[in-house]
């Protein structure tokens, strides 16, 4: 299965399965199910306002527990996540695209067990591996049931495919469907109008050790932080949450998607080390 829009107005997953399904994409061995997944953010996109379309009632990227989607609650995001679990359950391996707010390498997002790791290595793009455990505000539909059990032979990533908007982000994501429909022995070769970008020569793997979460409503970064800067000394200050300071753990360490639009109860960095063989 591959998703796209889980975010509204994340569009480059939109544009590349489109692009499938315009050309005729058919895979060599098992059954492809794409998915569109929040349409409706998705038509709500405005681009005098192009963040505002990331969903309707709720980020539906932390609403895949079982729990949650069993409960009573309702909105538009769990009507629709209600609707593509069964899909979600069938699938051997799960691609779920997306892309970043702020410029950021393509990255995929593994999770922790090694499963994903090994799955992330074999596809061996894009250039970056970024094994996390999600965020304390929700469950994404990378971890959801079987994804997310170390037991399982399922496997899901998520791909953060480039900013929102850069023109390559679409290519990008095209790359990394040919290369995890590959991985998954789907397919044999990729077709021939695929804008070709070039394999990363390695990949590198970053583990996250700790989710930084907001706590009050005035989150601050103490300068203005890339994707995957290396901040060298343990111990320096990089954000203070209201009181509360934020420091890097240890030397080395590397900051993961800082986030520019803090929101309380929200993930706003996540940090760890790369992982050298
Ligand atoms: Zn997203």
């Amino acid at each position: 299965m591959i998703s796209a829009i889980i975010h509204g107005n994340e569009i480059c997953g939109a544009f590349a399965l489109d692009q499938l399904l315009a050309s005729g994409f058919t895979v060599d061995r098992g059954r492809l199910i794409l998915v569109f997944a929040n349409t409706i953010a998705f038509l709500r996109f405005d681009p005098s306002r192009p963040y505002a379309s990331r969903f309707v009632d709720e980020d539906m990227n932390r609403v895949w527990s079982v729990d949650l989607l069993e409960a009573p609650q309702q909105s538009v995001e769990l009507a629709r996540a209600r609707e593509i679990r069964p899909f979600a359950e069938s699938a051997d391996y799960l691609l779920d695209l997306h892309s970043t707010s702020l410029p950021a390498p393509p990255m995929l997002l593994c999770g922790t067990h090694v499963k994903g790791l090994d799955f992330a290595q074999k596809m061996g793009y894009p250039s970056h591996i970024v094994a996390d455990a999600g965020h304390a505000a929700g469950v994404r539909l990378r971890d959801f049931a079987a994804f997310g059990d170390a037991t399982s032979a399922q496997i899901a990533m998520l791909v953060e495919c480039g900013q929102h908007f850069d023109s390559n982000s679409p290519a990008v994501a095209l790359n990394t469907i040919f290369a995890f429909l590959r991985a998954a022995d789907m397919l044999d070769s990729v077709p021939k109008d695929v804008p070709d970008l070039p394999p990363p020569d390695t990949q590198c793997h970053i583990k996250v050790t700790d989710v930084v979460t907001t706590q009050s409503n005035r989150f601050a970064f103490t300068r203005n932080f890339q994707c995957f800067e290396k901040v060298a000394k343990g111990g320096t200050l990089i954000a203070l949450d209201g009181t509360r300071k934020i420091v890097s753990p240890y030397d080395d360490c590397v900051l993961v998607m800082p986030t520019q639009q803090p929101v309380q109860g929200q993930t706003a960095v996540r940090l760890g080390r790369y992982v050298v063989k």
